[in-house]
C-alpha cells in the first residue's frame, strides 16, 4: 500500500522515513498525477503560507480536494493542520477547506514557541504520545461533526478527526512515534479495500496492534 507526502515544502523526509519504518511505501507528491495509486495522504510541517503559494504554483488544490473527498485519509500536522482547516483566525483564506476547525497560527507565542510534552490520544491506547510542538497552532473552535483527539493539560484542543481527515498541532514524525501514521495506514488500508483492509489489521506490520 502507498501513502503519499505532500513534498513541495516543510517536514517531508521524517514522514517518509516514518511511513518507510511501518512497511508503507511512500510517496512524494509535487504534481497531480502522483496522487494516482496513494491510498492517503500527509500534509507535513512547515510554513503554511509557503504552502499555500506553492499548491497554487503546482495546481494541487482542486486534485488534493478531489482526493479527500473521495474518502481518502488525509493527515495534517501542524502547518498541514492549518492548511485543511476551513477557517484560520485572522481571516486568512482557506487552502484545502475540509475541516469544520478554526484554527490559530503561532498560538503559543514567542515565550513558548517550541516545546515537547507528552499527550495521552485514547485512540492510540494508553501509552502517551510523546508530542513536539514547533510554532504550533491550536484549534480554537471545534464544529459539530468533529471528534476531539487530544488536548493539552489546559483543555485547549491540539488533535481532530472529521471522517476521514486527521489534523494534529504537532510533529509526531520528529519524536519517533508511530502510531499515528498506523492509523493512517489502517484507514487507508480501509479505503483502498474495505473488506479486505479490515480482514488484515492487526496482520500488517504497519498494524496499531503491537505499537499501542
Ligand atoms: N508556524 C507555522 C505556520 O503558521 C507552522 C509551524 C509548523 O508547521 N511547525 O504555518
Amino acid at each position: 500500500m502507498k501513502i503519499g507526502v505532500l513534498a513541495l515544502h516543510g517536514a517531508v523526509i521524517e514522514h517518509i522515513q516514518t511511513l518507510r519504518s511501518i512497511g508503507v511505501e511512500p510517496v512524494a507528491v509535487r504534481l497531480p498525477e502522483d496522487l494516482e495509486g496513494i491510498s492517503g495522504l500527509i500534509l507535513p510541517g512547515g510554513e503554511s503560507t509557503t504552502m499555500r503559494k506553492l499548491v497554487a504554483r503546482w495546481n494541487l488544490r482542486e486534485p488534493i480536494m478531489a482526493f479527500a473527498r473521495s474518502g481518502a485519509p488525509i493527515l495534517g500536522t501542524c502547518a498541514g493542520m492549518i492548511v485543511v482547516a476551513k477557517e484560520i483566525a485572522g481571516g486568512e483564506e482557506p487552502v484545502f477547506p475540509l475541516l469544520d476547525v478554526t484554527v490559530e497560527r503561532n498560538a503559543f507565542g514567542r515565550q513558548l514557541d517550541s516545546f515537547e510534552t507528552e499527550l495521552l490520544m485514547p485512540i492510540l491506547g494508553d501509552r502517551p504520545v510523546r508530542a513536539i510542538f514547533i510554532r504550533a497552532p491550536i484549534i480554537e473552535r471545534v464544529g459539530p461533526g468533529v471528534e476531539v483527539l487530544a488536548r493539552l493539560p489546559d483543555q485547549r484542543v491540539v488533535a481532530v478527526r472529521q471522517r476521514n481527515v486527521i489534523a494534529i498541532s504537532f510533529h509526531p514524525e520528529l519524536a519517533g512515534e508511530t502510531r499515528i501514521h498506523r492509523l493512517v495506514a489502517t484507514m487507508a488500508a480501509e479505503f483502498a479495500e474495505p473488506r479486505e483492509g479490515i480482514a488484515a489489521a492487526g496482520t500488517e506490520p504497519w498494524s496499531l496492534g503491537e505499537a499501542m
